[in-house]
């Protein structure tokens, strides 16, 4: 028999989690920027990470938020807004999902059989969970795969290669413009996303809170308003967040490592 001391692994971790998603009815899962980080695409606030290549790191150690995500600064300097904005957007079309989003279509797939359900309330703007097969995805804060126009408010999906004008001139009305339909700082969540993101957790029985920083409201308050309602909560994420605290179980992993065998603990090998 060996002495040598036991640490918890990751399965360990995660047990609680995946009896409680085997006897769920209703999951919701709010997804954050971490997420599609092993997919290749950088988060906003990364954690330490400093020793990564300047192209990898989180996006606001690099950029200034308030000159690039907001009304304001598109109003400044459409060009360049437009310009990052594109850069980002084609960054998006050439990722491809990673196993933590193809883990969280195994798991709406496994509940739909047992007559349940599984809402992603997502934050991310790359469509890499619907890319993955999830089919209940809300998009918070909008995508960067479609554009819309300033003036009618019209949306137009562009050609998957750089858009031909800085700033895209509206096909829709003349003068207008083009600007990617994302929620920036400062403005409204869609309604009818956060009428439903504050449906679904309040009836859920398990919430997850996945790769998402916990900063950034209204999202950030879904785990709290599933926990008042009864809901088991659970976080996986690199680093702790201002939501670790608060639920149930938190787990220190990358979704892409922790999700397929969260998953596979709770409903076998796929
Ligand atoms: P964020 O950048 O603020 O935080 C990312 C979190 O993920 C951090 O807590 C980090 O520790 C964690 N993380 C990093 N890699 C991880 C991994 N492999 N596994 C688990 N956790 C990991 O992101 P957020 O909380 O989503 O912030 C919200 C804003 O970020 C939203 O407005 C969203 O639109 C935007 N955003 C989206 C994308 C995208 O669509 N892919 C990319 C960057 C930012």
């Amino acid at each position: 028999m060996s002495d040598a001391p036991s640490h918890p692994t990751l399965d360990d971790a995660l047990r609680p989690l995946a009896m409680r998603l085997r006897a769920a009815r209703r999951v919701v899962a709010l997804t954050g920027a971490g997420v599609s980080a092993e997919s290749g695409l950088r988060t906003f606030r990364g954690g330490d990470d400093t020793l990564l290549p300047p192209d990898m790191r989180a996006l606001w150690a690099e950029f200034d938020p308030t000159t690039l995500a907001t009304p304001e600064a598109f109003e400044a300097d459409p060009e360049r807004v437009s310009r990052w904005y594109d850069w980002r957007r084609l960054g998006c079309l050439a990722a491809e999902p990673n196993p933590g989003h193809l883990a969280l279509a195994r798991l709406e797939r496994e509940l739909a059989t047992r007559g349940g359900t599984c809402t992603i309330l997502t934050q991310n703007v790359d469509r890499l969970h619907q890319r993955a097969g999830s089919v209940d995805v809300v998009e918070l804060h909008g995508t960067i795969l479609v554009w819309r126009c300033t003036r009618t408010g019209q949306r137009v999906t562009p050609e998957p290669t750089p858009m031909p004008a800085f700033p895209a001139p509206s096909p829709f009305a003349p003068g207008a413009l083009l600007r990617p339909d994302v929620v920036w700082f400062g403005e409204m969540l869609p309604e009818d996303a956060l009428a439903r993101a504050a449906e679904v957790s309040t009836e859920c029985d398990v919430f997850l809170s996945l790769g998402t920083s916990a900063m950034v409201y209204p999202a950030a308050g879904f785990v709290r308003l599933a926990a008042s309602h009864g809901a088991f909560t659970g976080e996986i994420n690199l680093d702790a967040t201002p939501a670790s605290g608060g639920v149930d179980v938190s787990v220190r992993a990358k979704t892409g490592q922790a999700m397929p065998r969260l998953v596979e603990l709770a409903f076998g090998a796929g």
